[in-house]
């Protein structure tokens, strides 16, 4: 019998291998994204850094010990979760990517939330609020204008929208929403208890 396991393994196998747009030719590691199978909780990020290009996994910079302790911090370890993003290859010098480019690698992201069918997706950050919110029909949108205001992407599926890791790890303003955000996801998604 075919398990999720099997079909998100393999599904990782397809874009490790992508070449379906121009980020293939600069990438060192295209990064699927990591996790548990089985998570309740989804959260998608922008894209790729430098350390994730090197190494082939998602957040394994500073921005991924932040998240790491963020997640500790409320009893949750990364296993726990799954991690991807809306492009699985690093756009070169960290460059947004392109409207193609989110395009091309759509695909991927639709059939990781349909293999995982998390309760919860968080997105984080602009660019993964963008892909994912209907409020924002793939439009720029700016994360403080939606996070905060969960909605409901089918039934049993709820998307939250908060800052991406990196800058709530710079920026002290933003830190403090992030942890309530990140908090209410897990709370939903059933990680830890609480009051969403
Ligand atoms: S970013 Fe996505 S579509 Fe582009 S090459 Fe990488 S996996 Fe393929």
């Amino acid at each position: 019998m075919e398990t999720a396991q099997d079909s998100i393994e393999r599904l990782a196998a397809e874009v490790r291998s992508c070449t379906r747009c121009r980020l293939a030719e600069t990438r060192t590691h295209a990064v699927p994204g990591a996790g548990n199978p089985r998570a309740e909780l989804l959260l998608v990020a922008e894209a790729p850094g430098a350390r994730e290009d090197a190494t082939g996994l998602p957040f394994q910079g500073l921005a991924g010990r932040f998240l790491d302790r963020c997640l500790a911090e409320l009893g949750v370890s990364r296993a726990a979760v799954f991690i991807t993003s809306t492009n699985k290859c690093r756009p070169p010098g960290n460059r947004n990517p392109r409207p193609d480019e989110v395009a091309a690698c759509a695909s991927y992201l639709d059939r990781q939330m349909a293999l995982l069918a998390p309760a919860v997706v968080l997105a984080m950050g602009g660019t993964a609020a963008a892909r994912l919110d209907p409020r924002a029909a793939g439009r720029p949108v700016r994360v403080a204008d939606l996070r905060g205001k969960p909605v409901t992407l089918q039934p049993g599926r709820a998307l939250l929208v908060t800052y991406h890791p990196a800058a709530a790890m710079r920026f002290p303003a933003s830190r403090q929403p992030f942890v309530s955000d990140l908090r209410r996801a897990c709370v939903v998604a059933g990680l830890i208890p609480g009051l969403p």
